[in-house]
């Protein structure tokens, strides 16, 4: 609420009322996919420092941001602390989290889903940024123009908008996060791959209840670690934290550990289902 309030609403419309460019300061691309766009570029180059503060910042968060706060506290940080989607998601949503899809098949397909828009939305953005620097609106045998323009329509609004909230009461609340969002992806590449953040298991102590599985919004079948006791380092993992709270056992534990902590190369392997 804060984060939306502040960075969302307040800040831009101040800066909008001081004739200087609307920027959300906590929107990062991939998610802001027109942060390229020319003519939010030319905008912020027209607009002298402040305006190169604002490329610098936006450029400096795809880059360096995500990765580190994602190496310290996991994708959480972002997805359950910073983001507006996230933040509708646990609001307007949060009735609907136990509907999320805890199959193999869904987890399949989420992961097919979320990774295609990420590659999406890289290629459009390098189209768009090829025809800001040539001038050519052609980029190989797509029109960097009607490819911002699909991009815009079907993931921008008919996925985020549309399906994204409006299936809230089919699909669970976080529909969206979990199979649409190219920076959901972006993020949890990193936690998956190298980030101290995870959540530890006691196998020994589950009772194999099923409420973490059932009250996990992104449809991680958390039970299914639980009863092996294998932390769980997943890639979609929004660390909410819900599956903690509604175990009876205490069996689960948000955890941030230095990389020697880190699981084995045996347990990674086998950790994937
Ligand atoms: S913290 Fe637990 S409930 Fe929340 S997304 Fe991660 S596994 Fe699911
Ligand atoms: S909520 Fe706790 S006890 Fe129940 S299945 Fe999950 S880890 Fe096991």
């Amino acid at each position: 609420m804060f984060f939306q309030t502040c960075f969302a609403f307040l800040i831009p419309e101040i800066l909008v009322r001081l004739n200087k460019p609307y920027f959300d300061f906590k929107n990062i691309w991939p998610l802001d996919y027109s942060f390229f766009f020319d003519s939010r570029i030319n905008e912020l180059l027209a607009n002298g420092t402040l305006g190169l503060f604002m490329l610098g910042w936006g450029i400096a968060l795809i880059i360096l941001g995500v990765p580190v706060l994602v190496y310290f506290f996991g994708k959480r940080w972002y997805c359950s602390w910073v983001c507006g989607c996230g933040g509708l998601a646990e609001t307007l949503g949060d009735p609907y989290r136990q509907l999320s899809n805890k199959s193999l098949k869904a987890w399949k397909i989420e992961r097919w889903m979320i990774h295609s828009v990420l590659v999406f939305s890289v290629v459009m953005t390098a189209a768009v940024l090829y025809t800001y620097w040539t001038g050519a609106s052609w980029f190989f045998f797509v029109d960097s123009y009607k490819l911002r323009e699909v991009y815009g329509a079907w993931i921008g609004a008919g996925f985020a908008g549309v399906v994204g909230t409006g299936f809230y009461p089919v699909m669970g609340n976080r529909v969206w996060c979990r199979f649409g969002c190219p920076l959901a992806a972006y993020l949890g590449l990193i936690q998956r791959f190298k980030s101290r953040f995870r959540i530890t298991t006691n196998g020994g102590q589950c009772i194999s209840c099923g409420n973490c599985s059932t009250y996990c919004e992104m449809g991680i079948d958390v039970r299914w670690y639980a009863q092996r006791g294998q932390n769980i380092v997943r890639s979609s993992c929004v660390g909410c934290g819900i599956c903690s709270s509604v175990c009876p056992r205490g069996v689960l534990n948000l955890e941030v550990k230095n990389e020697k902590g880190r699981l084995g190369k045996e347990e990674l392997i086998g950790n994937t289902n």
